[in-house]
């Protein structure tokens, strides 16, 4: 399990290695007001987020609020942004890439450190050393420190950090424990981004944290209920919404018998407003990976000029999949047909169609 990088730094920071200290948040108005400098930092769980466009320097409150604004809702390699970290920004020296991770070869811990941190660290694996960690043994100080001193000029300071990152590395059954860069600051080393992977056999040992990354699913269906929309995170990756447990339910079928694997229930209920439609395509965009969004809606009560209003408010740069059948049908095929949209009669044609939009 990967951890956000917010919780690896805190991490990090309780067991004493100087980190950049920040806050996260879900909204722009979070920001609070800062003297120097802030970075925005995109909390997806994946790496290059810099070049993605996902590390934004602000240099005032108001700056940042705009940046945090155009993050909140963007996608980062496909992934949508939903909470940023907000990390006091440092001047920097000189970055480090420093990490611990298994060896598979010689099955043992090993210790990789490069003076060619940052960004490229994986053009840049010639530069490398690695260090070889015997786990009954534990860090060998004095070879850490002839190791690093080939390459530093203060050993000193890299081993006292070395030193609380294995220990991290250890307490957290991790199979990777990450730090790049680690900066060379006016205030000395300090952490800029952190990364942890536990290892996934371990994770019984870990239910606090587990709990914690789960949380950010959970936040879809917590403010679902605040919409009065019924949510419930699924595995997959192709959204689901219709009108009707039952007819929900039908869906989440139909997308499996054609060998797809639906993201979520979603039931808007009866009588939903365009308002209600979007804002449940907002929700099933924030799973991260939906890329196919399946909306079965049997209108009685719901209109389908309204229906399709709200698919074309929420074009989107995913496949939507439409099965659009009752009141104001012929209204509602109009809307979409003219804005480019495929609408199905059958339920089995859209669940069929949502899931070969992914193939
Ligand atoms: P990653 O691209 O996902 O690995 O995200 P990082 O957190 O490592 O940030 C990417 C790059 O942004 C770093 O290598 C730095 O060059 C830059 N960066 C991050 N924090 C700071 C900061 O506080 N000050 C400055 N000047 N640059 C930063
Ligand atoms: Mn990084």
């Amino acid at each position: 399990m990967r951890l956000y990088e917010h919780v690896a730094n805190r991490i990090f920071s309780e067991a004493g290695i100087p980190m950049a200290g920040g806050y996260v948040i879900s909204s722009p108005d979070d920001i609070k007001d800062f003297e120097n400098k802030v970075v925005l930092k995109a909390q997806v769980l994946t790496g290059g987020r810099g070049k993605a466009g996902g590390i934004k320097l602000a240099s005032d409150t108001n700056e940042a609020k705009t940046l945090a604004s155009e993050l909140l809702g963007s996608t980062i390699k496909d992934l949508p942004v939903t909470k940023v970290f907000v990390q006091n920004a440092f001047d920097i020296n000189a970055e480090y890439y420093l990490s611990i991770t298994v060896d598979r070869q010689s099955k043992q811990p090993v210790l990789l450190f490069s003076v060619a941190g940052g960004v490229d660290i994986e053009s840049t694996s010639e530069n490398v050393i690695k260090i070889p960690i015997d786990p009954l043994i534990g860090l060998d100080e004095s070879g850490l420190k002839s190791a690093l001193g080939s390459i530093v000029d203060d050993v000193n300071p890299f081993a006292t950090i070395i030193k609380k990152l294995y220990d991290v590395f250890l307490s957290s059954d991790a199979t990777l424990a990450e730090i790049n860069p680690l900066a060379l600051t006016s205030e000395g080393l300090v952490g800029l981004d952190a990364k942890i992977i536990i290892d996934d056999n371990s994770l019984f040992r870990h239910e606090g944290l587990k709990a914690e990354e789960l949380l950010a699913v959970d936040l879809i269906e917590r403010e679902a209920e605040g919409k009065g929309l019924s949510y419930v995170s699924l595995d997959g990756d192709i959204g689901v919404i219709g009108c009707g447990a039952g007819l929900v339910m039908a869906s989440l079928d139909a997308i499996e018998a054609f060998g797809g694997k639906p993201a979520n229930f979603l039931d808007v209920g009866g009588g939903a407003s365009q308002e209600t439609i979007e804002a449940a395509i907002d929700l099933v965009l924030k799973k991260p990976g939906v890329k196919s969004i399946f909306i079965n809606m049997f209108a009685g009560i719901t209109r389908c000029d309204e229906i399709a209003k709200a698919i074309i408010a929420k074009k989107h740069d995913v496949n939507f999949s439409i099965r659009l059948v009752g009141t104001l049908e012929d209204e509602g095929k109009k809307i979409l047909a003219n804005a480019g949209f495929d609408v199905f009669d059958s339920m089995d044609d859209a669940a069929k169609n949502a899931v070969e939009a992914l193939r």
